[in-house]
């Protein structure tokens, strides 16, 4: 089934608000995760301090990517998955990138989001960081993977680490499929050419991820990454001045959408005090848009009033019961499908590897 993904455009209005007085809600949707960094919590120190967002992805990300093994990325999707399910997730926009495993690695993510019950919709992450053999490996990847009849989107790291060329093959390779582009844009200023760059190739059905430092407007969904964001210090996206659909993502840092609306309510209100809760719920509202599938799972909360001004001040609140595709995927917090402990177990000794490798490289 490609092209799965509705045009934002003209996908049905969201569903209304759920009531106040209800602790039930559909699946919540994380609209960019990248499912990869689930064991990089705790990693070694990289060689130096970075002191700006290029030398994060520089030092940190761009060193971890290239350690991935599928084995490593099979556990690391599985707690990802998990985890989701913990926090009332039951849909996944991923968006991956390991340049030493490439082939297999959108079938090994999909694998293990459906061991443990979790809608996912994959990419692979396209950039020519490694040569342009790297970023054919990344298009066939996707390709592949779509043909197959995958739900996806074609992935782009970034405009900044890609050439013309590969930005339009990219473009042309998702509309082929009825998809679109899953890239991050304009996320710090090493990427300030990004709206130009894409002004001509991109959709409606692309997800435009940061948008902290796009200097026009561009089709697609924004994808806002707030904790993200200040974690990287890049500055602060202000979705609400776009016009565009903008939905909420986490960057990697887990799949707590609560968590997520949190803090973008409280990001959006440190910029502007009129700012209310309703704003950051309807960009979390907006990833139903995204996967609609997930208006058909349920969510059954410890806490029975799960509206914006509530939630906004209410930390805590966590899943008793999730139901997916009709079937029950987690059951007084615990999941059905897998064991809990036996995947943090085996996702432990991954980690362990991972960072084993890690202090190897130079
Ligand atoms: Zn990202």
């Amino acid at each position: 089934m490609t092209g799965t993904a509705p045009d934002p455009g003209t996908a049905a209005a969201p569903p209304q608000r759920v009531g106040s007085d209800s602790r039930t809600t559909p699946g919540m949707v994380c609209a960019h995760h990248h499912l990869y960094s689930a064991l990089a919590r705790g990693m070694p120190a990289p060689p130096r301090t970075p002191t700006g967002f290029l030398e994060i992805l520089e030092l940190i990300w761009w060193r971890l990517d290239q350690a991935l093994d599928l084995d490593i990325i099979e556990w690391s999707a599985k707690l990802g998955a998990l985890e989701a399910l913990e926090s009332g997730t039951t849909a996944i926009i991923d968006h991956h990138e390991s340049p030493n495993a490439i082939e297999g690695s959108l079938d090994v993510i999909a694998g293990a989001c459906a061991e443990v019950g979790v809608r996912v919709d994959c990419a692979y992450g396209v950039t020519d960081r490694h040569g342009s053999a790297g970023a054919r490996a990344g298009l066939v990847e996707n390709d592949r993977f779509l043909r197959a009849g995958g739900r996806g989107h074609v992935g782009v790291h970034a405009a900044f680490t890609c050439s013309d060329e590969t930005l339009e093959a990219a473009a042309g390779l998702a509309a082929d499929h009825g998809t679109g582009v899953h890239i991050h844009v304009s996320e710090g200023t090493a990427d300030l050419e990004a709206g130009y760059r894409l002004e001509q190739l991109a959709r409606d059905d692309w997800l435009v991820v940061h948008a902290v430092h796009l200097d026009r407007d561009l089709p697609g969904t924004i994808v806002h990454n707030p904790r993200s964001n200040m974690n990287n210090r890049v500055g602060y996206a202000r979705p609400a001045g776009r016009s565009n659909l903008v939905a909420l993502g986490t960057d990697g840092i887990g799949a707590a959408m609560l968590d997520e609306f949190r803090v973008a309510y409280i990001r959006h209100r440190e910029d502007d005090v009129t700012a209310t809760p309703e704003t950051a719920w309807s960009w979390l509202e907006a990833g139903w848009r995204l996967f609609p599938e997930a208006l058909d799972d349920t969510v059954v909360w410890s806490y029975d009033r799960m509206d914006p001004w509530s939630l906004a001040f209410t930390t805590g609140v966590r899943p008793l019961e999730v139901v997916v595709g009709g079937e029950t995927v987690l059951r007084d917090g615990r999941p059905t499908r897998v064991d809990a402990e036996e995947i943090r177990a085996k996702a432990a000794e991954a980690a362990a590897r991972l960072f084993a490798k890690l202090e190897e490289m130079p």
